[in-house]
């Protein structure tokens, strides 16, 4: 079955351009430069699944018309990746029912401390609970999930600070954020055609949170995906000079940016 993959942001933590209009090494002048927080969207005529809800959340749900969603799946807890998920409240209104949130077992414990009055249970005396969390535990890796006509397998990935969970739809990925994987996951990745990754740490080798070039190059050699699309870029890495340098079947990504995706 047909979906699609949409970036929503390829951005890292501060986005591009940082507050103060920063927008480093990146041409202002190209509109690909202009970069919201980490996140996608997964499609199809009946299903809507979001990977992360960002500060930019509201922004790039309006920005590609959505009006609902299935559920979230969460990669990790850093801010850039959470920040956004008090915007369910609306979506939880539209649907009438609670928004299904998926995540390891530190993501899940970690949002309830942040985000108690959120959580069934919780502190929200005045306001009813917006979500209703989904655990993957260790034995969750590897196997399929599923949320309407969309299937999905996390994966657990090493992002150096701490775990953190890849998705894989079909004949794609998404590893984002990620500093290395193990064999075990790697075996969950082989077969796909589309990986999309974090390159935050692009030719920084002493990089122990994001994924340097090489590490994709040598992860790649495994995984075999015919297509790289580079995401969580930084004010460092311009789109033309990226496109310039990077070798073939490795593209950087824009927001915007729709993926074809077999299910
Ligand atoms: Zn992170």
């Amino acid at each position: 079955m047909k979906a699609t993959l949409t970036i929503l942001g390829c951005g890292n933590s501060t986005g591009v351009p940082a507050i103060g209009n920063y927008w480093g090494a990146c041409d202002p002048k190209e509109p690909k430069n202009k970069r919201m927080r980490s996140s996608i969207l997964l499609q199809t005529k009946t299903t809507n699944i979001v990977v992360d809800t960002g500060p930019d959340f509201r922004e790039q749900l309006n920005r590609e018309n959505i009006q609902t969603i299935d559920a979230i799946l969460y990669s990790h807890t850093h801010s850039d990746h959470i920040n956004g998920i008090d915007e369910l409240r609306v979506i939880r209104h539209r649907k009438k029912a609670l928004v299904p949130i998926y995540g390891n077992t530190i993501t899940i414990v970690e949002l309830k401390k942040r985000f108690n009055y959120l959580f069934k249970g919780g502190n929200h005396e005045l306001y009813p609970a917006i979500i209703d969390p989904i655990e993957i535990i260790d034995d969750n890796y590897g196997k399929a999930h599923r949320v309407g006509d969309i299937d999905f397998t996390p994966f657990e990935m090493d992002h150096g600070t701490c775990k953190s969970v890849g998705y894989r739809f079909g004949d794609t990925a998404y590893c984002v954020d990620v500093w290395n994987i193990e064999q075990s996951a790697i075996n969950t990745l082989k077969g796909i055609k589309t990986l999309v990754i974090d390159v935050a740490g692009y030719r920084m080798t002493h990089n122990k949170v994001h994924a340097s070039l090489d590490t994709i190059y040598r992860l790649n050699k495994e995984i075999k995906a015919t297509e790289i699309y580079l995401t969580s870029l930084t004010l460092s890495m311009d789109y033309q000079t990226l496109l310039n340098e990077l070798p073939e079947n490795y593209i950087p990504s824009y927001d915007g940016l729709s993926l074809p995706v077999e299910l």
